[in-house]
């Protein structure tokens, strides 16, 4: 057996993903050792309750509560406890310790980034964190280093598990938003309390990290714009199919081309894509990030965006670079905000759209909404109409599905608040924007 140089490595939380990366550690020491160039010798695991139950067997005298005294003399402190206190104050202990770090966890990094990697370029430490996007899908990686020579132009992401799985048997089965995930709560996909991914807080995190390494820029949470899919219902899903389009809720980060300059959107919300783009195809609680660069072209990342022993996967990833860098020496790369490029609201943003509205089955009605939408500056592309009879023979209600071509944002809801108050418009049904094309 090679004598390698031996590095203490300190768990902090074995949970779901924790308890995988321990056990892995320790079932695959010999070859972890190999690939990395260096013995990852788990000097111990740092837990709220020593005594708790894990889904794993592993070692009882590797837990302790002191997460701090564990910190301490660590090459790599690995971080899965999740949420912001006290994982942030171990990180900064474990930077300013010496150690490198890896971690999983997107709300601490989407809310406190621009500290903890400050705090690092100032020891030279580095920062890894492959499993706080997609789970186990390499995508931080590819965009930090593969595409380090390229301009991303675009991302669009389903990163978040839970709201596609119910978006997809809503699709598939034609069932209603509150049964499916009341089954995804049954069948542990959704959390008791669903908010964080139903109203797109986790799928916002992920972006503002996606779109911070992608542009090269300091994207603060409260600068993505986030919509949930609580307002998705059967009859859109429907409307959806018919228009050969699926509803995702997608994570999209734009950079933006005028002639003032460069700047970026950033934004989460349910959209129609296209049935023949590859993320229609994204199935149950699958993730992917599709992007689009320069140079390479449209790249499609596909997998596993949770689950305990797929994101310890992307963990060990990130600890064997971590080794292999403490041997090799020299300081981290750091993240870059080189370009720190402006980020503009969601009213300034250009997309298509599909609005459904009710109107009075009476002639005109179609020349007032077609004058509506053309003094705003909105140009139709598509208009299917189905009469709705009141089954008395009295004139009924018309349902108007109108495909625009691109518009400015805030030009849309502008002439749809318009629309909505004119005297012929009974119900605006749904406002949907159209992604990847
Ligand atoms: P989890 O199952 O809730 O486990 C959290 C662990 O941290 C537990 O072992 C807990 O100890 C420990 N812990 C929590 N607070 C602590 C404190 N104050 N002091 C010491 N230990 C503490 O979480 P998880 O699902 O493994 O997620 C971990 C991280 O990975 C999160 O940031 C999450 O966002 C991220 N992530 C998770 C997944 C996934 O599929 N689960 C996917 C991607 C990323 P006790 O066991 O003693 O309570």
């Amino acid at each position: 057996m090679t004598d390698y140089r031996r590095l203490r490595v300190a768990l902090l939380g074995a949970g779901a993903v924790g308890s995988q990366v321990a056990s892995l550690l320790l079932r695959h020491a010999d070859e972890l050792a190999d690939r990395a160039g260096a013995r990852l010798e788990l000097a111990g695991i740092a837990v709220r309750d020593v005594g708790a139950k894990r889904d794993v067997d592993l070692p009882r005298e590797l837990f302790t509560t002191d997460a701090e005294s564990l910190i301490v003399g660590s090459d790599i402190v690995i971080e899965l406890m999740g949420g912001i206190e006290p994982a942030r104050a171990y990180l900064l202990h474990a930077i300013n310790s010496g150690a490198d770090i890896v971690t999983a966890n997107k709300a601490l990094l989407a809310t406190h980034g621009p500290e903890i990697f400050d705090a690092a370029d100032q020891v030279g430490a580095e920062v890894y964190y492959e499993a706080a996007a997609a789970g186990a899908i390499p995508i931080i990686r590819p965009l930090r280093d593969s595409l380090a020579g390229d301009r991303v132009q675009r991302i669009m992401g389903i990163v978040n598990g839970t709201t596609n799985y119910i978006l997809d048997r809503m699709d598939t089965e034609g069932a209603e938003f509150a049964d499916v995930l009341a089954d995804a709560q049954r069948l542990g996909y959704a959390e008791a309390d669903p908010t964080a991914d139903v109203e797109g807080y986790d799928a916002a995190q992920k972006a503002a990290i996606l779109a911070s390494l992608a542009f090269h820029t300091t994207v603060p949470l409260d600068a993505v714009h986030r919509e949930g899919i609580t307002s998705i219902d059967k009859s859109m899903m429907d409307a959806a199919r018919h228009a050969g389009y699926v509803i995702k809720l997608l994570a999209v980060c734009e950079r933006l081309v005028e002639a003032s300059g460069e700047s970026i959107s950033v934004r989460v919300y349910p959209a129609l894509v296209d049935r023949k783009h590859p993320l229609a195809s994204v199935h149950g609680a699958n993730n992917a990030v599709f992007v689009q660069a320069e140079a390479a072209g449209n790249l499609m990342f596909y997998g596993a965006g949770a689950g305990g022993v797929q994101t310890a996967s992307a963990v060990l990833g990130d600890v064997v670079s971590a080794a292999r860098r403490h041997i090799a020496g020299g300081v981290g790369v750091g993240e870059s905000t080189l370009a720190n490029l402006p980020i503009v609201p969601i009213g300034r943003v250009t997309t298509r759209y599909q609005i459904t509205l009710e109107v009075d089955d009476q002639p005109g009605v179609l020349a007032t909404v077609a004058g509506t939408l053309s003094d705003g500056r909105v140009s139709i592309a598509t208009v299917e109409q189905t009469v709705v009879s009141d089954g008395n023979g009295e004139p009924g209600v018309a349902r108007l599905v109108i495909g625009t071509h691109k518009a400015v944002e805030q030009d849309l809801s502008d002439t749809v608040a318009r629309l909505a108050a004119s005297g012929v418009v009974e119900r605006v049904v749904s406002v949907l924007r159209v992604e990847g094309d």
